[in-house]
């Protein structure tokens, strides 16, 4: 990261009237989170996947909970634990006192699934959670489109055979086999109606502002909807960017800055400046 690079990003943040965070898999590293890029890194982090040779992409299907639910929960099941667990990051406090500095606050855009900005403090009324979010269940079935807190469910979980130990969580409308409301491979029975309303509340932030800041962090070129939302501020909303990626920080404009960084040391360096 040269100096020239991040008195920009920092001129851009003074300049901003509203903080948008778009956020990948890239933000949770730094608090401790696995990293499923490949299959290396996915069966690091579930070692009983990788003796069974099953891929993320697999494992993370409705079919599984069909074919073997005590193994689809576990899996699950151990990351519910594990967010729940987590204590976010410094940068999180970061990003959320630039927002308190802009006139129109801080709004998320994230294609993680682990309620870190909720426990970091956003407003949960201003997160869109584009492949929706462990923290909220619904039938696997589904026999309609309820979607419910996960909060009354603590799954136990023998991490070592990534098997759920006692009873899977189940629909109270018919009885089935509930399931994280996440939008997985090979999905086409996800409820969308909470990511909807909150794209609707984005949208109309996004209105309201003039000059919109998208800080992107951790968001690959392999997974595209985080980046494909920072490029639809950028063209609709006159929007400006701040990238920050270890591996793919290239910015389309000179008005925009790429800073090749994982997330926290880019916060830390960007708010030494403000
Ligand atoms: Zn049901």
């Amino acid at each position: 990261m040269d100096t020239a690079n991040l008195e920009h990003a920092a001129a851009l943040v003074q300049q901003a009237d509203l903080l948008i965070v778009a956020a990948g898999a890239g933000m949770g590293v730094d608090s401790g989170l696995p990293d499923f890029r490949g299959n290396d890194g996915f069966w690091k982090a579930y070692p009983a996947l990788g003796r069974a040779r099953m891929e993320f992409t697999s494992v993370a299907s409705p079919a599984t909970f069909h074919e073997d639910p005590a193994l689809a929960w576990g899996f699950y099941g151990h990351r519910l634990n594990l967010y729940r667990d987590t204590v976010p990051h410094a940068g999180f406090k970061l990003l959320k006192q630039w927002g308190e500095r802009m006139e129109q606050g801080a709004a998320v855009f994230t294609s993680n699934v682990d309620g870190q900005f909720q426990k970091a403090g956003f407003d949960p009324q201003r997160i869109l959670e584009c492949h929706g979010s462990i923290h909220h269940l619904q039938c696997l079935e589904p026999c309609g489109d309820h979607i419910w807190p996960a909060d009354g469910y603590t799954p136990q979980v023998d991490t070592a055979s990534c098997q759920l130990l006692n009873a899977a969580p189940t629909c109270p409308h018919c009885g089935a086999l509930a399931r994280p409301n996440i939008l997985m491979f090979g999905d086409s029975g996800w409820i969308e109606q909470r990511a909807s309303e909150q794209e609707a509340r984005l949208e109309a932030l996004l209105r309201k502002a003039r000059k919109p800041l998208v800080v992107e962090l951790g968001a690959g070129v392999a997974i595209p909807s985080v980046r494909h939302f920072g490029q639809t501020v950028i063209r609709n909303h006159n929007g400006r960017m701040i990238r920050i990626n270890p591996r793919e920080p290239q910015v389309a404009s000179p008005q925009d800055v790429g800073l090749a960084a994982n997330a926290l040391a880019a916060l830390s360096a960007i708010n030494a400046l403000l």
